[in-house]
């Protein structure tokens, strides 16, 4: 049995990530959060042995192997290094770090310490894009020209916290939003993006001066324009993502969720077809190749490098969105 400590006694933790790392075999023996009581409550409620408020503890309590960090952003790194320097294997949430000098720094402690270390993207596991990424590979919609993604949801009151009134955990749209989207492009196309525009809304959700809505033009290596909108302030626009090439489309929609639902259609010459996926749950796809990493077969869904290259891109728009100007994707790599 893989154990798991939780760092961070977080809603995604508890909604998907502990039922993903048991479905997978692996088991949470410890979960850290800074309030005692509430640490032990969530403890007891998903059936976790012990809990903490200090980090050194966590990563001292026997049997666990890896930890997986799902605290607010401006803590992730901080928390990845000292995990790394206890030899455990990561799973850390996007943001990897506000900037991408931290971001650097946590992976590369990972590298240095040998390591597993993944980015909890979980979009790229969903059988939706997976399916799309190989419509693109198989030639089925020629050379892709552009592409759209529809992200703007509605933050349920629940999680209007942090996100829409702390800068200084990395709250607004860009980084809790536009990243995935990122790294849903870079999958799906096999590309990478090279500059972005972007305007940014501040609705009156978020507050001190956080955007709750962008919109984002990029331009990737091939070529190919797309766009993308993140808002947490549309009830219903509903999701999808578009590839549109020189011999067919690919329309899916309901896709920019955390569940595996939706559908993907193939439009071109011969009219319309509905294309068929995997409708495995998206985190235990990810945990499941998060355990098979840390066995040495393969790497996990989306790695440590992934991850800096989301947050590149997030930056960028942020900059793009601040100056009204054209700003380079810059990954450090
Ligand atoms: P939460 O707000 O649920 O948890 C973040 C932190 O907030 C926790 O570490 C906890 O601190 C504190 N916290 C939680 N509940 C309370 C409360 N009732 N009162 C006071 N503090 C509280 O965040 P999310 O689960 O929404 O997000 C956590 C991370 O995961 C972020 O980095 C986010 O970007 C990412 N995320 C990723 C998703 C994905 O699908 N990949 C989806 C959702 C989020 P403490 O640990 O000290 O108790």
């Amino acid at each position: 049995t893989i154990g798991w400590g939780l760092v961070g006694a977080s809603n995604i933790a508890r909604q998907f990530v502990i039922n993903a790392i048991r479905q997978n075999g692996g088991e949470p023996r410890v979960v850290m959060s800074t309030d005692a009581a509430r640490g032990a409550a969530f403890a007891k409620e998903n059936g976790i042995a012990e809990s903490t408020t200090d980090l050194t503890a966590l990563l001292a309590t026997p049997g666990v192997d890896a930890v997986y960090i799902s605290t607010t952003n401006e803590l992730h790194r901080d928390q990845a290094i000292a995990a790394a320097r206890a030899g455990k294997h990561i799973l850390c949430e996007k943001p990897l770090a506000l900037t991408l000098a931290d971001a650097h720094a946590a992976v590369d402690a990972a590298k240095a310490a040998g390591v597993v270390f993944a980015t909890n993207h979980h979009l790229r596991n969903a059988g939706a894009h997976r399916a799309m990424r190989q419509a693109i590979l198989d030639g089925r919609i020629g050379r892709p020209l552009a592409a759209r993604v529809f992200h703007a949801v509605y933050l349920p009151p629940s999680l209007q916290g942090w996100r829409i009134n702390a800068p200084e955990a990395g709250g607004g749209v860009i980084l809790d939003i536009a990243v995935h989207d990122a790294d849903t492009l870079r999958f799906v196309l096999g590309d990478e993006p090279e500059s972005v525009v972007a305007m940014t809304q501040s609705s009156g959700m978020a507050s001190v001066g956080l955007a709750d809505a962008v919109m984002t033009t990029v331009t990737f290596r091939s070529g190919l324009i797309a766009q993308t909108h993140d808002a947490f302030t549309s009830k219903y626009a509903g999701t999808g993502f578009e590839v549109h090439g020189t011999e067919g489309s690919l329309i899916a929609r309901d896709v920019m969720t955390q569940q595996p639902i939706g559908s993907l259609v193939l439009r071109n010459e011969a009219g319309e077809q509905a294309i068929d996926f995997d409708r495995t749950d998206l985190y235990v796809r990810a945990l499941g190749a998060f355990h098979a990493a840390m066995r040495g077969e393969g790497q996990p869904a989306a790695t440590g490098e992934d991850g800096i290259r989301s947050l590149a891109f997030g930056l960028a728009v942020a900059e793009a969105a601040k100056t009204g100007g054209t700003v380079k994707v810059e990954t450090g790599l």
